[in-house]
């Protein structure tokens, strides 16, 4: 990315509000709760360089990254507390993990083997599954957790354990009596090996720790609410939590279009009566999903247009008809007040969706 940003399409990111929002956490959730900032997935589209050094800067100690690609670049820049790798590591990359001082989770025994078979004293953290059926060794079954635990104590430089809760955003009767259930099977396994005096017992993403708060659980990764948003759509999160980031773009050129003509791929969309368009540089390759066609709208000058015909793959159109609209005037398609939350919820996905998606070719600035 060239260090000059030419109006097109760009996101700006509010590190003031990402600081903000750090705080806010860090008050509402008990001291003996450290937190873990989550910047898997370049900081969730918001670029993991900045979002880190700036949570360090606020104190925060732990960080976690979803591989080993991340979390070597996190340490490159400069990050130097516990960096915990949430997925899979290749074995072969046993020698980085001791060189750059990272902490990898072990997903089951016969990784744990592995790591074993490398004869390196490798920082981990055992993931505990407690109903997500997705990595961990089966807390359910205590005694051989308990088991397995004790036995990587004593070959691995195991720092800890931790589980991950599935349905902690919801908030209707089952999904908290499944999240209870979770966090009663986890602390079970950690009360089993409370002897081992592991440094960290956790259970907590950013639904559990606004929703169900353990204080068994000495950290608190946080991902999604730090960023602003919200882990499910219908949640209510604390007072001054404000979203990171915004996405603009501009008007690149305005055009009539007649009644009975069709706008775009597919011509999907037919011109009721006579229309002005605007034309938008920013496209699926730019992240904007093509789910929005027809569905979707941006905001120009304060004023909600929406998407006429497909989205393309570098551009989109809007209707502007009517509305006060020049050429090269600033286009919002995401801020503070229209949200990734919000535009995910037009098309039935999640706010890290809509945000991670976008794309590399899309320059971040700072603010
Ligand atoms: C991604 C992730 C988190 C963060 O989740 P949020 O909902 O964004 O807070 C926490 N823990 C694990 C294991 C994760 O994979």
């Amino acid at each position: 990315m060239t260090s000059k940003m030419y109006k097109r399409s760009w996101v700006e990111i509010d590190l003031e509000a990402l600081e903000d929002n750090y705080k806010i956490y860090r008050n509402l959730i008990p001291a003996t709760t450290q937190i873990m900032a989550v910047v898997k997935a370049d900081a969730y589209g918001c670029g993991y360089e900045q979002v880190a050094k700036t949570m360090q800067e606020c104190g925060c100690k732990n960080f976690a990254v979803s591989n080993i690609y991340e979390a070597i670049e996190l340490r490159q820049k400069g990050i130097n507390g516990q960096i915990l790798i949430l997925g899979y590591t290749s074995v072969d990359a046993a020698d980085e993990l001791i060189k750059y001082d990272l902490t990898q989770t072990i997903l089951d025994e016969e990784y744990a083997n592995d790591l074993i078979a490398t004869n390196k004293k490798i920082k981990c953290q055992y993931a505990i599954d407690t109903g997500m059926n997705r990595i961990g060794i089966d807390g359910e079954n205590l005694k051989e957790a308990e088991k397995e635990i004790r036995r990587i104590n004593k070959v691995l430089d195991l720092k800890g354990i931790f589980t991950h809760l599935c349905v902690a955003d919801a908030n209707d009767e089952n999904s908290n009596l499944f999240t209870k259930k979770q966090l009663n099977i986890f602390n079970k396994v950690a009360d089993s090996v409370s002897d081992l005096k592991l440094e960290y017992i956790h259970s907590l993403n950013s639904a559990g720790s606004l929703f169900h708060y353990d204080e068994n659980s000495n950290l608190a990764r946080l991902g999604i609410v730090l960023y602003g948003l919200k882990p499910d759509y219908n949640d209510t999160l604390p007072e001054g939590v404000k979203p990171v980031i915004s996405w603009k773009s501009v008007v690149s050129m305005i055009k009539e279009v007649k009644a009975g003509e069709t706008i775009g791929y597919g011509r999907t969309y037919t011109a009721k009566q006579n229309m002005k368009v605007a034309t938008i540089p920013t496209g699926y390759a730019d992240g904007y999903s093509r789910y929005l066609s027809n569905i979707g709208h941006v905001y120009i000058n304060g004023q909600k247009s929406n998407i006429v015909g497909k989205v393309c793959m570098d551009q989109m159109m809007v209707d502007v008809t009517n509305l006060k609209v020049g050429r090269n005037d600033e286009v919002v398609l995401l801020d503070q007040t229209y949200t990734a939350d919000d535009m995910a919820k037009t098309i039935n996905t999640i706010g890290y969706e809509i945000i991670c998606n976008i794309s590399k070719r899309v320059p971040r600035i700072y603010k």
